[in-house]
């Protein structure tokens, strides 16, 4: 049997690392806003490029942090409209909702499942104030146009980095490439915890200061509160764990890449098709093919013993928390949701399973 994504084998790994890691944290007496948490913030921003880190609780408080900071900074304001990927994880609408924000759906395209850079500015109306683009499986979002629309126009660039730690755009990390970046360490994730776990990232300190409160109950100081805030922080736990694995994330990526090209070099089925090679920027998070008959290959998959998943089965606009979009018509959004299979791609796969895996799709006939 060939798991989708074996979380305990792939922490296994670092086993005694993460053992001695959680039992210094143990024995240090403290548990949040610790030197566990304050080490990582300094490493994940040297790792990303960028001078400031603030760690919160998951990724989708990072992404809500981010823009409520922006609207008590008066960048935003109630109503202001935000382009986002028709495709993406309902998370990243999520948080444009809760700060009563418009999210404006985008397709993507469909050779690389990104947000289509041609069609963002035909979505730009006076109200628009914020691109918010998201780097799906692992994949780099950002392109060179989508940087000169957001000049053009004046608009906010923040990234969902949530799939695509250590990606990179011509040598830049994603997280630092727009004004603002969030960052989730979900178990899942290519930088995983061992629960929740959620950071920021930007060059602005400023925009760190306000998201850093506003994590805080909205408090600059002790006691004093100038803003509304939440409780969103990262435990010492989470961080210790994050420390250990943050070592690992380059060459975990290496891995993912490495199973990838063999992927795109050996998948050969008229019945599926794989999006355009990433190469060398993408840190694959997930492997996604494409196939009309999804529902069948996927069953054939689990009947050779091979597991898959599906990012998504329901995209947003068709989801019971939207039902203003229901009548949408997002031709590219709703293929890639009928179509899409995720296959294993993770750093404790072994060049056997990628084989059988890649035997498995080749001998699917629908
Ligand atoms: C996982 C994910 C999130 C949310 O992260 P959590 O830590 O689970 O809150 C947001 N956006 C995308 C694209 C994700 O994949």
């Amino acid at each position: 049997m060939i798991p989708y994504l074996p979380l305990l084998q792939i922490n296994a790994r670092y086993m005694d690392e993460i053992e001695e890691a959680v039992g210094t944290t143990l024995a240090s007496g403290s548990y949040l806003r610790g030197r566990q948490t304050a080490r990582f913030e300094e490493a994940y921003a040297r790792y990303t490029g960028t001078t400031q880190c603030v760690a919160c609780g998951n990724g989708l408080d990072a992404l809500t942090l981010i823009f409520k900071a922006y609207m008590e900074l008066g960048l935003l304001s109630s109503g202001d409209e935000v382009i986002v990927p028709a495709n993406t994880y309902i998370a990243s609408i999520l948080a444009l909702s809760a700060n009563n924000l418009k999210p404006v759906l985008v397709e993507p395209d469909a050779r690389t499942l990104q947000i289509d850079g041609s069609l963002i500015e035909s979505a730009v109306t006076p109200r628009t104030r914020a691109i918010l683009i998201v780097h799906l499986y692992g994949r780099c979002a950002y392109t060179a146009a989508i940087g000169a629309i957001c000049k053009r126009h004046h608009l906010l660039l923040v990234e969902d980095n949530a799939q695509a730690h250590g990606c990179t755009f011509q040598g830049r990390r994603t997280g630092s490439i727009g004004h603002a970046a969030a960052h989730s360490f979900y178990p899942t994730k290519n930088l995983g915890a061992l629960g929740d776990a959620g950071a920021v990232t930007t060059n602005n300190g400023e925009l760190a200061e306000v998201v850093r409160a506003l994590g805080n109950y909205g408090s600059s100081e002790k006691y004093v509160f100038p803003y509304k805030g939440i409780n969103s922080r990262m435990d010492e736990v989470q961080a210790a764990v994050l420390n250990v694995k943050l070592q690992y994330l380059d060459s975990d990526n290496l891995r993912r890449r490495e199973i990838a090209d063999y992927y795109y070099r050996n998948i050969r089925n008229e019945a599926v098709s794989l999006p355009a090679d990433a190469s060398a920027d993408c840190v694959y998070h997930i492997f996604p093919i494409l196939c009309p008959y999804r529902d069948a290959l996927q069953r054939h998959l689990a009947d050779l013993g091979i597991g898959t998943a599906i990012h998504y089965p329901i995209p947003p606009h068709k989801q019971g928390a939207y039902k203003e979009w229901h009548n949408r018509n997002l031709p590219v959004t709703e293929l890639i949701h009928q179509q899409e299979l995720s296959i294993p791609c993770h750093p404790a796969l072994t060049d056997d399973e990628a084989a059988h895996i890649v035997q498995a799709i080749n001998s699917f006939r629908p």
